[in-house]
């Protein structure tokens, strides 16, 4: 072989084994294509592979789950069943009735107690309609219907539904049960209806009713009792008080007059007594109701404080009124609770007062419905402790201190104070300081009644005015009642002053003085004094005597020279229309007004003989009543006769034609009221004035009294005052007056 075939095979080998290499090699490339694929399919494989076993462990995840719902959701079922058959167990063990109703007004469900009043009836199933139900429940005879026509029931069963908001219903069931039906819309227009069981509460309603009347029928037998009572009682304490008054005024030796004294005062206690009870039980029995009426409440105050002015004698103690010059004095209250409230706390002020002033004080705004009154009643005696301030309004309470035993009372008085300054809307309180004295004080609105006339109609024609008073408040009060009238006034506290300032207006220095108002009761130089002493210097200025005890001033050569003797306290009015007469005429003027014990001016003394007396009748069967009304109108210049029953009242009338009548009410034969309604009949007897003398001193009594055409009436015991009060009242103009003097009358 040559070279070159060597070479060619060479070269050939060469390319066959290149070839080959490409070949393996492309295989090889082939291989590793498949490899890669290979590759990537296994993983894709693998990741299969790894998400079927994620499936499969949730799968089995779920698997539990599934089974542990289905076991909740039994467990569930349970003890929703258990509920809910625990809860029908409850509703059908209560005794009210439960049923709901969809919104057609279907039955849905409903408790056996609701279903117990239609027992029997097979209709009443799930389904049947409110309506039907309420036809068989008339129809079937499951209510009692009373006069109810059964179709006007189911009508108005059925119209109840109708409303908006469903009224409650009450059912009496034939059984004897009482329901009430309480109906409520619920969700989705169902109705809800609740039928309560009232059997109990209404047996027991009807229970407590029987009550109630059995109690008021016992509260009218208790008040009856209390009337007849108040009326035993009071009529023989007639008898024993005023004959104890009359008494005292005859010649007694001092033993006798002790004895007398002692009867009468512990009289007027024992009343006193028995009117606080009676009024009591009236408050408490609801029977209290307040009569308002036009009334002035300056007069009422100022009664109040002449009555008991007497009980401050011999004690160095002034009653003052202090009512604001600018507040009107007319208002519509009851008068007689005002009275009694102001006697109540001026009473205990004066009770309570060993010297010093009691100074009721009366100021007032004006509000909506009225005048807001704010009355004050202070005192300068033993005052009360800041512990019992807070007890004495409350019923049967008395401060129980050494100072306060000496006391009489049935500490009742503030309890019912304070009831009827509650029951007019008013509110009342206490201030006070142990030892210092007490302010009580109560506010209250009160509409204003029409004015009377006014206080006067022209300016008052004086000048200056001398006062002459130790009492600053009683002075202070004088001059600004004064002033508020245009006068110029002086005020002295002493005698000595007051003659040392008119010697003043003698030499020039002053003007002249055109009245000297001057106190009785002075330290050093008496009212009396003073006036014999300016007399003496030569002075003539009218003077006025201001005294609490007229009849102190009696004998004294000072009572001459006083130009008018005024009791204290004073209504304004009365002192302006004195000091009117004063200013015009130099005298002062009558007193038609004046109560029973205020001294009548010099001009009322003049009377006019050719005046006929009054002629006054009296009817009381009673021998001792007839004794006291003789001896209490004894000293009064009167015709006085008498009949001693209402038969014999009539007779009376036709023939002596009395100016007025006293009628006692209980009287044998023909009552009071009676004689009065036949005396009205006759004629002139339509407006002859009959006053009813009664013992009755209930509630209504009054009102009874002047329905039955009487004028006014006295409560027994009759109180001279008062029953002069009442002939003073009902004097016809062409009679006599029957009181010649003040102290007549006393
Ligand atoms: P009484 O009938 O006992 O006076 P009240 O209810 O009117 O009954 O008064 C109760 C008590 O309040 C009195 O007993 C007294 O202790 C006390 N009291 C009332 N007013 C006053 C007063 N102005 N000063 C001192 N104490 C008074």
């Amino acid at each position: 072989m040559t070279l070159l075939d060597k070479l060619t095979s060479e070269r050939r080998a060469r390319l066959a084994a290149e070839r080959l290499l490409q070949f393996r090699m492309r295989e090889i490339e082939a291989l590793k294509d498949e490899l890669s694929h290979a590759q990537r399919l296994l993983n894709t494989r693998s990741l299969e592979l790894r998400d079927a076993s994620v499936v499969a462990s949730r799968t089995a995840a779920l698997e539990d789950e599934s089974q542990r719902v289905r076991s909740d959701l039994e467990a569930a079922n349970q003890t929703a069943l258990m509920a809910e058959r625990r809860l029908w167990d409850s509703i059908n063990t209560i005794r009210d009735g439960f049923a709901v109703f969809n919104s057609r007004q279907e039955l849905v469900v409903a408790n056996q107690s609701f279903l117990r009043v239609f027992s029997g009836i097979a209709e009443v199933q799930p389904g049947i309609s409110y309506g039907r139900l309420a036809e068989l429940l008339a129809c079937e005879g499951r209510v009692v219907l009373g006069d109810t026509r059964p179709e006007d029931w189911i009508e108005m069963m059925r119209a109840r539904w109708m409303q908006e908001k469903i009224p409650a219903q009450e059912i009496s069931l034939a059984d004897g049960g009482m329901v009430r039906l309480m109906d409520r819309r619920a969700r989705g227009g169902d109705i809800v209806t609740l039928a309560r069981d009232i059997t109990e509460s209404a047996r027991h309603a009807a229970e407590l009713e029987e009550a109630r009347l059995r109690a008021e029928a016992a509260n009218r037998a208790k008040s009856a009792f209390l009337a007849n009572m108040s009326h035993e009682i009071r009529t023989p304490m007639n008898g024993v008080v005023g004959m104890a008054e009359l008494l005292c005024d005859t010649g007694l030796n001092e033993d006798q007059r002790l004895c007398a004294e002692t009867i009468r005062s512990s009289g007027e206690a024992l009343l006193g007594i028995i009117n606080d009870v009676l009024d009591f039980s009236k408050i408490e029995a609801d029977r209290l109701a307040l009569q308002p009426e036009p009334f002035d409440l300056e007069r009422c105050i100022h009664e109040v404080l002449i009555l008991l002015q007497s009980g401050v004698r011999g004690r160095a103690v002034d009653l003052i009124l202090d009512y604001d010059l600018f507040l009107p004095t007319r208002f519509m209250a009851d008068p007689g609770r005002m009275r009694q409230v102001m006697t109540n706390l001026v009473g205990n002020a004066v009770k309570f007062t060993e010297k010093g002033h009691v100074l009721i004080r009366v100021t007032g705004v004006e509000r909506a419905g009225g005048h807001e009154l704010h009355v004050t009643v202070e005192d300068t005696g033993i005052g009360i402790a800041p512990d019992n301030q807070d007890k004495i309004f409350a019923e049967f309470s008395q401060v129980d201190d050494q100072a306060n035993r000496k006391f009489e009372g049935t500490g009742l008085g503030l309890a019912i104070t304070r009831r009827l300054i509650e029951m007019m809307g008013g509110q009342i309180w206490v201030e006070s300081e142990l030892g210092r004295g007490s302010c009580f004080g109560f506010s209250l609105t009160l509409p204003l009644a029409e004015e009377g006339p006014a206080l006067t109609a022209e300016p008052i024609r004086l000048n200056r005015i001398l006062v002459v008073d130790d009492h600053l408040v009683n002075r202070t009060i004088l001059e600004r009642q004064l002033e508020a009238q245009g006068l110029q006034v002086k005020s002295c506290a002493l005698g000595s002053d007051a003659l040392a300032a008119v010697a003043r207006t003698v030499c020039g220095a002053e003007p002249g003085f055109d009245l000297i108002i001057t106190d009785h009761e002075m330290p050093g130089m008496s009212g009396l004094d003073l006036a014999v002493r300016l007399r003496a210097q030569g002075t003539t200025t009218p003077i006025v005597l201001f005294t609490s005890n007229p009849a102190a001033a009696q004998g004294h050569p000072g009572l001459a020279e006083m130009r008018a003797i005024l009791q204290k306290p004073l209504l304004r009015r009365e002192l302006l229309r004195q000091l009117h007469e004063i200013g015009t005429t130099g005298q002062a003027g009558p007193a038609p007004e004046r109560a029973a014990n205020e001294p009548a001016g010099p001009v009322a003394e003049a009377s006019d003989d050719d005046e006929r007396r009054m002629r006054i009748l009296a009817a009381e069967d009673n021998r001792t009543n007839r004794l006291v009304l003789s001896r209490m109108m004894a000293g009064l210049d009167v015709e006085l006769s008498f009949a001693e029953d209402g038969e014999q009242a009539v007779e009376a009338f036709q023939k002596h034609r009395p100016d007025l009548i006293f009628m006692d009410i209980s009287m044998p034969r023909m009552d009071g009221r009676e004689a009065t309604r036949a005396i009205r009949q006759l004629p002139g007897g339509a407006q002859i004035p009959i006053v009813a003398l009664t013992a009755h001193a209930m509630e209504g009594d009054g009102e009874e009294i002047i329905a039955s055409g009487l004028d006014h009436y006295l409560t027994k015991p009759i109180r001279k005052p008062l029953l002069v009060e009442a002939i003073l009242r009902y004097r016809p103009e062409d009679t006599r007056p029957p009181v010649r003097n003040a102290l007549a009358a006393e």
